[in-house]
């Protein structure tokens, strides 16, 4: 459709014009779903050659609630994670690709630092698992076999070995997968192993997710201070995990919380804190 609407501008206005807009290598305009923790979310059309920080920080309006740029992930659900180092690279077909990235299907999704790189990288590793169609075995098994690492690490039960046997299967999937599908979908988890390592090693030698979004490796704690003791939480929580009263004040119970989050969703004091557990 986004060819369709260039070619018919080309025929109208010459391709001599069309060359004045974005890069020498990649002429023309980007259409994105910019997305994720931003203040103005939308679709937007920028010239190639913007950089991912005018478009975050410019169009975007920067961070939600102001908290710190974590990554972005260009290129919807096989698209890799770039972080803040490359805030100012610009957006075009050949800088994303050299970073491990592609413009893809226009995604363009902004995470801060609440988010959890590896349970990133298996929201979207998840996506393309369940769309590989099943005919070619590295598609169809390899992510299989990815996901499950990737869970194994997210909830607390990954091994040293896991972070070299996701990069052999992901360049397994990526060069011998039959269409674009599988060859792509192994970026988001090469892509945040290559520039978030740091935080796959914590999840498996100390159990340790600083986002504090893994289940097990954070606690939710009420700030009483806060609390006007409306028991929503209590009432929406399908675990029992809330103890307490509206006369008593209320609790959360770490032994039998889930980590469902809806608590957190629907207090209305935003009276809930979310601590990593060491
Ligand atoms: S996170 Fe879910 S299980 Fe835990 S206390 Fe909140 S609502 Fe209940
Ligand atoms: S929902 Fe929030 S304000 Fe209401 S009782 Fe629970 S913690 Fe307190």
């Amino acid at each position: 459709m986004k060819t369709w609407a260039a070619v018919s501008w080309i025929l109208q206005h010459g391709s001599a014009k069309f060359r004045t807009i974005g890069t020498e290598d990649s002429p023309g305009t980007a259409i994105f779903s910019l997305t994720g923790n931003v203040k103005n979310a939308g679709l937007i059309e920028v010239a190639m050659g913007t950089t991912l920080r005018e478009v975050i920080y410019g169009i975007g309006g920067g961070i939600s609630k102001d908290r710190a740029f974590k990554a972005v992930q260009t290129g919807g659900p096989s698209g890799g994670c770039l972080p803040a180092q490359f805030l100012d690279t610009p957006v075009d077909y050949k800088t994303l690709s050299e970073l491990g990235s592609i413009m893809g299907s226009g995604g363009m999704v902004v995470i801060d630092d609440t988010t959890c790189i590896v349970d990133f990288s298996k929201f979207f590793l998840q996506f393309t698992q369940q769309e590989s169609c099943g005919k070619c075995v590295p598609c169809r098994e390899g992510t299989l076999r990815m996901l499950e690492i990737l869970e194994r690490i997210t909830t607390g039960k990954g091994k040293m070995s896991d972070i070299d046997d996701l990069l052999l299967l992901a360049e397994t999937v990526g060069s011998t997968s039959l269409c674009g599908l599988g060859t792509t979908a192994p970026n988001p988890v090469v892509s945040t192993l290559r520039y978030f390592r740091d935080e796959y090693i914590q999840h498996i030698s100390n159990r340790y997710c600083s986002a504090g979004s893994c289940v097990g490796m954070f606690e939710l704690v009420i700030d009483h201070n806060k609390c006007n003791n409306c028991s929503r939480c209590q009432r929406g929580c399908s675990f029992d995990a809330i103890s307490g009263s509206r006369d008593e004040g209320f609790l959360i119970l770490t032994e039998s919380c889930e980590g469902c989050r809806v608590c957190l969703e629907t207090c209305p004091q935003n009276a809930i804190e979310v601590f990593p557990v060491k």
